[in-house]
Parts: C-alpha cells; structure tokens; sequence
C-alpha cells in the first residue's frame, strides 16, 4: 500500500514546460488541491489560466504565501531574485523544490532566504524537450525518466520522503546524490553535449556563409539550403539539441563553469586523439572506439532512456 500524498496549495513558479508538465501531471495523479502559477510576464501567467495548466496566477511572492510546497522552475540564473520573493512570505513546515538543471547552487543560493521551519529539496527532473513556455508541457513527460534529488546533508528526512513520493507518483525513478556530483555527472551526460551541439550548429551555419558566397563569386550553383537538405547525416540531431532554450542554458554554463571546464578539457584530449587517428589513417583505432560507442548506446536503448514516447525526442536539460 503507497501512503496517501497529498498537497493542500502548490506553487509553481515558472510554469514553463517543467512547471506547466509537473502542475498537468500532479492534477492527473490528484496530488495537489490548488496549483498557483507564477512566471516573470503577465503574458505566460494569462496562458498558463487559459490552458488550464494551473487553478490561479500570481506575482511569485504571494503564490508561495500559504503554499504547502513550492516548485521552482525557472531558469537557474532567476533563482536568487525568486528566492528573495518567496523566502518572506513561506510558511513553516512549507517544502520548497526545484527542477533546475544545475545542483550546487541552488542550496547557497536559497537558504539565506528561508526562514527556519521550511525545508529546502532540490531536485532535477532529467526529462524534457526543446520545446519551452506554458504550451509545450504535457503530463507524461516525468514518466519512465530519473529525477535526481540533491537535499543538503541536514535536510528533513521526512521532507526528501515527501519530495521522493511526488516525482514517484507522476512516474519517475529518484535518486539521491551529493549535489557537485551531480554537477559533474550532468556536465559530461547533457551540458556538454549541448555545448557541442551548439557549437557544430554555429560552425556549420558559418561554413554555409562562407561556401555560398564563394559559389556566388565563382558563378557555382550552391545554395544556402543544402545543410537543411542533407541534414539527416547527423546535423539534424544536432540542430534539435541546439534549438533548446538560449535562456535556460546560458544559466546552465554559467552556473557549472568548473565542471563543465573539467568536461571539456578531457572531451578535447580524445578530439584530438581521434583527429591524429583520422589524419594518420589509423583504421583500427577509430573502429575499436566506434565499437565501444555502439555498445554504450545499446545500454541506453536496452534501459528503456532512448526515448520513445512522443514526437519531440526527450532531451534530458
Ligand atoms: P521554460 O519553458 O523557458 O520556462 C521557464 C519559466 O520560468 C517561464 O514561465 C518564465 O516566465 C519563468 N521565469 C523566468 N524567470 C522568472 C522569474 N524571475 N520569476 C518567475 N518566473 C520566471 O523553461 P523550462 O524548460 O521549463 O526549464 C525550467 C527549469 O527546469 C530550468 O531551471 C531548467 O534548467 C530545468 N530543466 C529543463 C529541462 C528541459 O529540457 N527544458 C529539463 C530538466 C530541467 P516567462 O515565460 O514569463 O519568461
């Protein structure tokens, strides 16, 4: 028998696709009584109401007045502006959330603004899509992925059970870690993918300037759409991770600069140690590496995280 769980009010500041999927997902599983929404314009608090995402909309500070538990989920960079705003207005035995992608900050960024008696879990929902704003969430989006929790060594047990219990119930596998090791596993498994992707994207739409301007200068018939037509040669995949959101992921790289750093200077050793590969004609070398690749993938597919469930390819933020 699962205990009973539920929430009285809810706040959910931010309700863009993590906010808006967790508020549609908690109505479905009947966890919350009353969801109130809040986001930094007018705009998206008016099409959260519209779209039923949640039961009311307020400015930050006075959605979490009263709230039973506040989920965060704005970008990373909002957080000490939206932790100044609540911290004033929680009440005591109130859990405070996130899904931020980023882990270390969130606790040194929160606490000075807590008052005692409320309890601080952070957690990081590894699901999600390219898509972003009140309109893209969906209430499977949790479902059949890892939702990490970070809660700080003297956090209520009782609080990290309740946390647990929720991501539980829309259908997410937790786990528990330090939150810098978090840092550093997220670092390697999706920042620096994206940092990747949103390098090769700039790198192929700069390339693509140059090569038209040549082919106008020699009378050539190349045209600005061949990256577009040819894409399927793995530029698309890339492209889809490089439309993810500019805001979002700037306060992912400024936020886990040092492992992020750490990351990437042991990703360029083995760029390196592939372009000598290439250059040198070394065969078997790129093989046995692309052979290990193939392995690691077929771990993920045979652990159900490939992602199948919807159009949008589950992106992992
Ligand atoms: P999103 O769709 O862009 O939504 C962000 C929401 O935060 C919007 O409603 C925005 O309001 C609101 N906001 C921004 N600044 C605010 C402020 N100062 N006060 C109140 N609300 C504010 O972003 P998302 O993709 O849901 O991501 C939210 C968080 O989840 C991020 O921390 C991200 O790192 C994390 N995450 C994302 C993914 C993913 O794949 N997208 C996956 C896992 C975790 P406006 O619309 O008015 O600007």
């Amino acid at each position: 028998m699962t205990e009973p769980l539920f929430f009285e009010r809810v706040a959910i500041v931010g309700v863009g696709l993590i906010g808006s999927s967790l508020a549609l997902a908690m109505k479905r599983h009947g966890l919350a009584g009353h969801i109130v929404g809040s986001a930094r314009s007018q705009a998206t608090r008016d099409t959260a109401l519209e779209l039923g995402l949640v039961d009311s909309v307020a400015e930050t500070g006075d959605a979490a007045d009263g709230a039973d538990l506040v989920v965060v989920a704005t970008p990373v960079g909002a957080y000490a502006a939206v932790a100044a705003a609540i911290g004033p207005r929680l009440k005591e035995g109130a859990i405070v959330t996130d899904a931020g992608s980023v882990k270390g900050m969130v606790a040194p960024t929160f606490a000075p603004h807590l008052p005692a008696g409320v309890q601080l879990v952070p957690g990081h929902p590894v699901a999600g899509t390219e898509n972003s704003g009140p309109a893209a969430g969906f209430a499977e989006l949790f479902e059949h992925r890892f939702v990490i929790l970070t809660p700080p060594a003297d956090a209520d047990p009782a609080a990290v059970a309740k946390v647990r219990a929720l991501w539980e119930r829309v259908g997410s596998a937790v786990e528990v870690m330090d939150a810098r090791h978090h840092d550093k596993v997220l670092a390697i498994t999706s920042h620096l993918p994206h940092l990747i992707a949103y390098t090769i994207v700039g790198t192929v739409t700069d390339l693509e300037d140059q090569l038209s301007g040549e082919a106008a200068a020699n009378g050539d018939s190349v045209t600005q759409t061949e990256v577009i037509k040819y894409s399927a040669g793995g530029f698309r995949d890339f492209t889809r991770i490089a439309g993810s959101d500019p805001v979002m992921w700037r306060d992912v790289f400024l936020n886990n600069k040092e492992a992020v750093l750490e990351m990437l200077g042991r990703f360029t050793e083995d760029l390196t140690a592939l372009q000598r590969a290439v250059r040198w004609g070394e065969g078997e070398t790129l093989e046995a590496w692309f052979t290990r690749t193939r392995a690691i993938r077929r771990g993920i597919v045979e652990a159900g995280q490939a992602g199948t469930f919807r159009a949008t390819e589950p992106e992992d933020g």
